[in-house]
């Protein structure tokens, strides 16, 4: 995975990859890659030993809403009836039902099952995460939940990535008068500016939520107070939020299932990183996926994301993203890798810092109960993590355990 900047079209079949093998590390950064044979010169205090098993950057999950409130179980039953969304809101459920939970929890409640999540995902060897807020629609509590990602950057080994996501929703309250919701929310940027709060803004570009109109005044606001944008575009219908990233310039824009021809050849021809979810088209049943063959052929860089959330993709599995992303979007495994390395890291503007084994870069590493690459997507469902080292430290170890389990 040489070269700088992300992976675009067909950048993304060539893998750069190494057999036999080492990486040495010093003061948490990469000190040196080459045949394990010449790592013998390169004095270790603690040799990892990773033969017959495949090493790879530390994952990048560029799209989360990592901190909310309750969970949403029943609905399952509900969907399986064939409810509507559109009823299952109107009973109180869906989003506003997480809002409400989100609203009525403490900041330590919503801290504890945050780390709980992220915990996890470090887990299935993710290293960088990014976090949306959304769950407030208020201020009080959309700094609330802010306020627990910051908590958890300085405290946990992953390293979160921070977005304001106030334009979720359309809360109740302000059901007949959005944009006067949508001024509220930025007024709010002042204050996540002085406490470093968060360093992207957010919106739902979507029919039924915020226009492309609502949409461009209220990122060009949030660009002017040096914020970095993002949107999450056309995930139903091709309303225009692909074209919209490009023209602001977004980091990324994210779900693109209704992406139109126009807004792909656009993204194609822009910086902006396409952020796939196939999670969410898979958990809420439906046919349609994103268009990646068509992004990848006209020479987008794609990335994967779980879109983790309590209502549409209950998952930190990213790996499990990989194989959807196989199956149901038709990558390849090159592209499905760089899509969950260097592509995601540059769609939350990390990309010189994560999703590359290059040496002096900061040794966020996952050693894989894996013969090889293409294996992960392949052998669906389960973690096939052994080892994570962020920073050069291990903090995941899994499958060296002391136990035997004996068979008769
Ligand atoms: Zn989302």
């Amino acid at each position: 995975m040489e070269g700088d900047g992300p992976a675009k079209g067909e950048q993304m079949k060539a893998l750069l990859l190494l057999e036999h093998a080492a990486v040495g590390i010093n003061d948490g950064k990469i000190a040196f890659i080459g045949k394990s044979e010449e790592a013998k010169s390169f004095h270790a205090n603690i040799v990892i030993d990773a033969n017959g098993k495949l090493v790879t950057p530390g994952l990048v999950d560029p799209h989360t809403h990592l901190v909310f409130a309750g969970s949403r179980e029943h609905e399952l039953t509900l969907k399986q009836q064939g409810v509507p969304y559109l009823e299952i809101l109107k009973r109180g459920g869906g989003i506003l039902s997480t809002v409400q939970a989100t609203r009525k929890a403490s900041e330590e409640e919503l801290f504890t099952k945050a780390k709980f999540h992220l915990d996890r995902m470090l887990s299935y060897g993710v290293t960088t995460v990014e976090a949306k807020s959304g769950y407030g629609l208020d201020e009080d509590t959309e700094l609330k939940q802010l306020r627990v990602v910051k908590r958890l950057q300085n405290g946990h080994p992953v390293d979160l990535i921070s977005t304001f996501l106030g334009a979720h929703a359309i809360p109740p309250e302000y059901k007949n008068n959005p944009d006067d919701f949508l001024e509220k929310m930025l007024r709010l940027l002042d204050t996540i500016q002085k406490e470093k709060l968060a360093e992207f803004v957010d919106i739902f570009c979507e029919t039924g939520v915020f226009t492309v109109e609502q949409s461009r005044s209220f990122l060009q606001a949030a660009k002017s107070k040096g914020f970095d944008v993002k949107i999450h575009a056309d995930e139903i219908e091709p309303l225009g939020g692909t074209e919209l990233a490009v023209e602001l310039g977004a980091v990324s824009s994210d779900h693109l299932v209704g992406a139109s021809d126009d807004g792909i050849a656009r993204l194609a021809g822009s910086d902006t990183i396409a952020v796939l979810l196939p999670g969410t088209s898979f958990y809420l049943g439906k046919e349609k996926y994103a268009r990646a063959r068509e992004m990848i052929e006209a020479g987008a860089a794609v990335a994967l994301s779980t879109d983790f959330n309590p209502g549409s993709s209950p998952t930190e599995n990213l790996q499990f993203i990989m194989s959807l992303a196989a199956l149901k979007l038709k990558m390849i495994p090159e592209e499905i890798w760089h899509a969950v390395t260097v592509n995601a890291a540059y769609a939350i503007n990390r990309g010189e810092e994560a999703g590359r084994i290059v040496i002096g870069r900061k040794a966020d590493i996952v050693i894989w109960d894996a013969p090889n690459y293409a294996y992960i997507p392949y052998h669906y469902g389960v973690n096939h993590v052994n080892t994570v080292l962020k920073a050069g430290k291990v903090v995941v170890e899994r499958g060296r355990s002391d136990a035997t389990i004996s068979v008769s």
